[in-house]
């Protein structure tokens, strides 16, 4: 699954061996810190969940997970790795969606799930200190029982964790109003490749770890400002029936809503149905949301601290967009339960879309008005090579597009009947190419991993990835940190 563009193994790594399994127990608190097929205290069943991937699209075969409990301990282990040359791969909640999380080959996999201590929080700053391997729900939910609200939230909130989150400069849904990790985060501790633990003061060097994907060190504590949370959140769901009219309809409601606009989301019909199905197949009952369905959806969240005061903005946008012919359906919420079941036909669209198949996931960054043309051309390209059919019938059973509108984000989700080379070939570099023309970025939010690492010229110049190179080199001379991926030296 990682095509010919792969590089082969690197000579220049040792294989680990029972002796190292030794060591590395030695270096934990607890001796079940550290897993292993070669020692025998783990089957190769066990270590499954860390070599495969959330798509089941990448797998490793890494014979070692090690799960430390400490930035002490993580620098002990990447001291020892770095002296050894054995290859690690940092892994957070394992919910990346471009093979960057597991390993390629038998790199040991350093599971930062055990790192789970909420450090401290100040009610008045909003200042949050964590440890890495916090789960983001979690988080929230701890901001939320206090007023707050953490910056950031995605569909895999349950599982991902805040390291991850930072060393994928995840998006997400709340981008729009609270901005990026680039902004947000305040420090980190990060352990370098050779052991050594940096405390993110003086030049802020901190914004170098933000995005790099585990290349260059191990983020194992996040300091973030949590906003105050909003105290009257509401949420609507549009339909229409353009792509001109979602754009229109974005450029209406931040006019309509100002300050209190928190979300603002699109997905196509193709989306929908395929959220509708899983739903169905899970035995919700079908259950008719809009009078008139739509060629598209858009979800417009409010957040602010006065709920009569936004739910009349609300209605008075519905109905101008309503009056001006720009939706054809509208639901607001009503209450809790609807606010989430409203929010569901959004969030649910990965999970169906796994549902329906083996699916190739990009994530794209053009001008918003170019947007939905890419998923056009790229239903056509498929369509030419015989691989879909409007109505179904193909060895591509879908081709659905969504995203984050607010800031410029696509997904396109191709479902195949399984991964395949001759697939992958129709589609890249073809999605690729076309971002390009449009100067676009091939990772809008994912990262690159190992899927997009042959890529990345696509969107960055020479002169970019020269520059990253010769910083990965500074970090990590061995390159012993996730090797194969982002951009390979
Ligand atoms: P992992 O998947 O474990 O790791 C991701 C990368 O970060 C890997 O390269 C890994 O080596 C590195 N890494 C992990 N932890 C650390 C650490 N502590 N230090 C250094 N490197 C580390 N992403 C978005 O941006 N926006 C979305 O809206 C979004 N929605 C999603 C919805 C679903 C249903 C799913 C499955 C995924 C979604 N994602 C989204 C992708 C993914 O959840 C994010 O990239 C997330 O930030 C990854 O966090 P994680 O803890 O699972 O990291």
């Amino acid at each position: 699954r990682y095509g010919s563009t792969l590089p082969p193994r690197s000579s220049a790594f040792a294989t680990a061996t029972k002796e190292h399994v030794e060591h590395l127990k030695s270096l934990l608190s607890s001796p079940n810190g550290v897993m292993s097929t070669l020692d025998g205290s783990a089957s190769v069943d066990d270590l499954q969940p860390f070599n495969d991937d959330w798509m089941n699209k990448y797998h490793g075969k890494s014979q070692i997970v090690v799960k430390p409990k400490t930035a002490q301990e993580v620098s002990e282990i990447l001291k020892y790795c770095n002296e050894q040359g054995l290859a690690v791969v940092p892994q957070g909640g394992n919910t990346g969606l471009v093979g960057g999380s597991n390993p390629v080959y038998d790199e040991i996999i350093l599971n930062l799930s055990n790192m789970s201590t909420i450090r401290s929080f100040d009610e008045v700053s909003g200042i949050l200190q964590c440890d890495a391997g916090c789960i983001l729900e979690t988080m929230d939910n701890y901001l939320a029982d206090k007023g707050f609200i953490f910056p950031l939230d995605l569909g895999a909130k349950g599982s991902c964790q805040v390291g991850g989150n930072v060393a994928t400069n995840a998006g997400g849904l709340r981008l729009l109003r609270y901005g990026s990790l680039h902004g947000t985060v305040l420090g980190l501790e990060v352990v370098l490749p050779d052991g050594t633990i940096y405390d993110s003061m003086g030049f802020d060097l901190k914004q170098l770890f933000i995005g790099s994907e585990g290349t260059i060190g191990i983020i194992t504590g996040v300091s973030i400002l949590a906003p105050k949370r909003p105290t009257a959140m509401n949420v609507a769901v549009f339909s229409l029936s353009s792509y001109e009219a979602v754009q229109k309809v974005f450029n209406e409601t931040k006019a309509g809503l100002g300050e209190i606009l928190s979300a603002f989301e699109f997905f196509d019909k193709q989306s929908y149905e395929l959220v509708k199905r899983h739903m169905k197949e899970g035995g919700e009952a079908d259950r008719k949301v809009f009078e008139t369905e739509g060629e598209f959806y858009v979800l417009v969240e409010t957040g602010g601290s006065n709920n009569d005061h936004d739910e009349e903005k609300l209605q008075n946008l519905l109905e101008k967009l309503m009056e001006d012919d720009l939706i054809q359906d509208g639901v607001l919420a009503q209450d809790q339960t609807q606010f989430h079941s409203l929010w569901k036909l959004r969030e649910l669209i990965p999970e169906s879309a796994g549902k329906a198949g083996s699916v190739y996931k990009y994530d794209l960054s053009v001008p918003v008005p170019k947007m939905y043309s890419l998923v056009e051309k790229m239903r056509a390209r498929l369509g030419e090579a015989g691989l879909w059919k409007e109505g179904g019938g193909g060895r591509i059973r879908e081709v659905v597009g969504y995203g984050h509108i607010g800031d410029g984000n696509l997904h396109i989700n191709i479902c195949a009947d399984r991964y395949d080379d001759e697939i992958e070939k129709v589609i890249e570099p073809y999605v690729y190419e076309i971002v390009a023309e449009e100067r676009g970025s091939i990772s809008a939010e994912h990262g690159l991993g190992v899927m997009k690492a042959p890529y990345i010229g696509y969107s960055k110049s020479p002169t970019s990835i020269e520059l990253m190179k010769q910083v990965k080199k500074m970090f990590d001379p061995k390159g012993i940190l996730n090797p194969y991926k982002y951009v390979v030296v």
